[in-house]
């Protein structure tokens, strides 16, 4: 298959690699946002989460957990801010399933999850959860 992050989780590509098991392959972002930032990818293709079988999605949040525990014991982050954009319209570009891990400094002048959107819509939450009853 024609897929970069294959690729890249087969060693066929050159990459900074940061860790590896049987399921999983992270390495450094090439247009870094943060210092250190990695993504983890699922050795198994899918586009999307939903592509991805439960096995390789569990033992994806591991292998976030364990870059994670590597870049806090290697670079020393103040925090993390750790997610993946699914679909173009979130701003997906690469489409195999990678989670985005942006180590965090104090004063780098980054912001939070709630950044990325505000635009909550017309409905209001009672509204919206009434669709979950
Ligand atoms: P997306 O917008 O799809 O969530 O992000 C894709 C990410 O992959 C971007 O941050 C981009 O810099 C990174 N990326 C794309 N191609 C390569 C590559 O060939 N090597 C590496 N190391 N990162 C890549
Ligand atoms: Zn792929």
């Amino acid at each position: 298959m024609d897929c970069i992050f294959c690729k890249i989780g087969k060693s066929e590509i050159p990459a900074h690699k940061v860790y590896e098991d049987k399921y999983c392959f992270a390495f450094l972002d090439i247009k870094p946002h943060a210092k250190g930032h990695t993504v983890v990818i699922p050795k198994k293709h899918a586009v999307t989460l939903f592509d991805l079988d439960d096995t390789s999605a569990k033992e994806l949040l591991l292998g976030v957990k364990k870059v994670m525990t590597i870049l806090q014991k290697k670079l020393s982050p103040d925090g993390f801010n750790v997610g993946w954009n699914q679909g173009s319209e979130a701003g997906q570009v690469v489409p195999h399933l990678h989670i985005h891990i942006m180590p965090r400094y104090i004063g780098d002048g980054g912001g939070s999850m709630h950044s990325i959107i505000k635009n909550p819509g017309e409905l209001g939450v009672e509204e919206v959860a009434k669709k979950f009853k």
